[in-house]
This record gives C-alpha cells, structure tokens and sequence, in this order.
C-alpha cells in the first residue's frame, strides 16, 4: 500500500492508501465534496544521517534494557560535572 497525495481547490491536501499502481487521477474531497487531482511528490528516498540512525537505536533499546553505567560522569575542566540539562529542573535537597 501507498499514500499518494491529493490537492483540493480548497486548498487542502488529502493523504490517500491505494495499492501500487491502482491510484486514480482524482478523488472527492472529503471536507468539500470537490475533485481533487494527484499531486506527484518525491518518494522518500533520503537515507537517515549515519549520527542520527546510530542515537535512535541507541534510544530504542535504552527503552527496554537501560545501559549499566560503569564510570561515574564526565568532569569539565573547571571540575564541574557534565549534567544532562532536562537534571537542572529537578528540586534539589
Ligand atoms: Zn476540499
């Protein structure tokens, strides 16, 4: 199945599911009742970037078995400790 994309005189874009090769030229809007015809779009060709694919793997699996951590955190040169930023927001004690 397939999503092909459908423009409306009413200036909205409608997302329809065919099968390969079975989409008609047109099809009613389902807001306005008017034809809209096919809009061509790019296939989704673009590769995920190498960094990106690697940390949403990363974040998927951290889902279901979280990393053992076996050093404690990252220090700056200034001594501080690398914090995650969304860790500034809790209270503190
Ligand atoms: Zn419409």
């Amino acid at each position: 199945m397939v999503v092909y994309v459908y423009r409306c005189p009413c200036r909205s874009e409608i997302e329809v599911t065919f099968p390969i090769g079975t989409a008609p030229a047109a099809v009613p809007c389902p807001g306005c009742g008017a034809t809209s015809v096919r809009a061509f779009s790019a296939p989704m060709l673009t590769r995920t970037p190498a960094a990106l694919s690697s940390r949403l793997e990363r974040a998927e699996r951290s889902a279901f078995e979280p990393e053992v951590v076996t050093s404690p955190p990252r220090r700056r040169a200034g001594g501080a400790v690398v914090a995650h930023p969304a860790t500034g927001r809790l209270p503190r004690p």
